[in-house]
């Protein structure tokens, strides 16, 4: 349903229909010029080649300063999706089974389903702020479970974790003998503190990237940090399938981490205004809707919406969202990607708000 909104969003812009487009998880700001210039600069040096299916050394000596492991640990990947399937592809067999709290980011589902593998969905709500419930965590977990994954903040619902609940969910799964994989790709950028998995040891699993951090969305890299064992895993399969990512995009990514809080800040601040015009709109109709801990995404509910049908209703208004659906059981929930800049938020949301059933 994601790929038909967005395509019949694009053959309405062909058409020449202004569509303002809430519907994607691509930040409209450009790349940070000085991470485009050490790209280019690395390209003039002949930074063209093959090079390490583990990463530059350079960049992973970096993130592991940065992450508190050894260079060892770190693996750069084809944009933190990548790094999600290598897992999966690593530790999970087919007819084995992996937990994710819902409403998730739908690669997890896909990927686990490529592989022949069951994907065990925790729900959660509004009602209750989106609270991740350990104990019907536990309660999904079996014989055949080998790993959990978290994404805080979170991809659609824009929520963190809190520590406690994190804590809980890290305990089960080690006496359980789970993996814990945590996708941080908007960790760096979250408005307010998020847990990270290596906060409680090194033995699970840290995904992250540069896409959303640092603006780098079609750029392609990412990263893990895992055990060594696994790590050298990881550098065989990327061996065989992607072969490296290349290594002047590394070069780029290595100057953004020099200005990484900067660049953090900089998204930060742009995205909380545009977080606030949203909800001075949508906070005079009737969705209900909790306010983000990070940027880009909304996810409020309409009752009794179903928003696969709204959202195409809507695009014929000239406006794109994502329908709950895309992320889980939410068919009353649509997500909103603040990924315009604020007045074209403003007549986005006011258009929205008077298609609402
Ligand atoms: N994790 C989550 C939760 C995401 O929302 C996305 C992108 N939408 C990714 C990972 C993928 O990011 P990348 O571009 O690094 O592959």
């Amino acid at each position: 349903m994601l790929y038909e909104i967005s395509e019949k969003a694009i053959q309405l812009q062909n058409q020449g229909k202004e569509i303002i487009k809430f519907n994607l998880g691509d930040p409209d700001l450009p790349t940070p010029p000085a991470i485009v210039e050490a790209a280019y600069e690395a390209m003039k040096q002949g930074k063209t080649k093959y090079s390490s299916a583990a990463g530059e050394k350079a960049l992973r000596e970096e993130l592991a300063v940065i992450h508190g492991v050894s260079a060892d640990n770190v693996v750069v990947t084809t944009g933190s999706k990548w790094a999600v399937f290598s897992s999966l592809f690593l530790l999970l067999k087919r007819g084995e089974n992996v937990v994710v709290p819902s409403p998730h980011w739908t690669s997890y589902e896909l990927a686990a389903k490529k592989l022949g593998v069951e994907t065990r969905f925790l729900k959660s709500d509004l009602g209750s702020n989106w609270k991740v419930d350990p104990e019907k965590l536990e309660a999904l977990i079996d014989d055949n479970t080998r790993l959990i994954i978290l994404n805080s903040p979170n991809n659609p619902t824009s929520k963190v974790i809190d520590s406690k609940t994190f804590a809980e969910i890290v305990q089960i799964a080690q006496s359980k003998g789970v993996t814990v994989l945590s996708d941080e790709v908007y960790s760096d950028i979250s408005f307010v503190k998020a847990d990270s998995i290596l906060d409680y040891g090194k033995s699970n699993i840290l995904v992250s990237g540069f896409s959303k951090a640092f603006l780098m969305t079609g750029w392609r890299i990412g990263y893990v940090v895992v055990e060594k064992e696994l790590a050298k895993r990881m550098i065989k399969l990327n061996q065989i399938t992607t072969t490296c990512v290349p290594a002047f995009i590394q070069y780029g990514a290595l100057k953004g981490l020099e200005t990484r809080k900067q660049i953090a800040d900089d998204i930060r601040r742009t995205f909380k205004l545009r977080a606030d015009a949203a909800y001075s709109v949508l906070s005079k109709s009737k969705m209900q809707f909790s306010r983000p801990d990070a940027p880009f995404y909304l996810f409020p509910k309409v009752d009794g919406l179903d928003s696969e049908r709204f959202a195409l209703d809507l695009l014929d208004r000239g406006v794109a969202v994502a329908p709950g659906t895309a992320f889980g059981d939410y068919r009353e929930y649509f997500r909103i990607a603040l990924t315009v800049g604020e007045d074209k938020i403003k007549e986005g949301l006011e258009k929205l708000c008077e298609a609402l059933p």
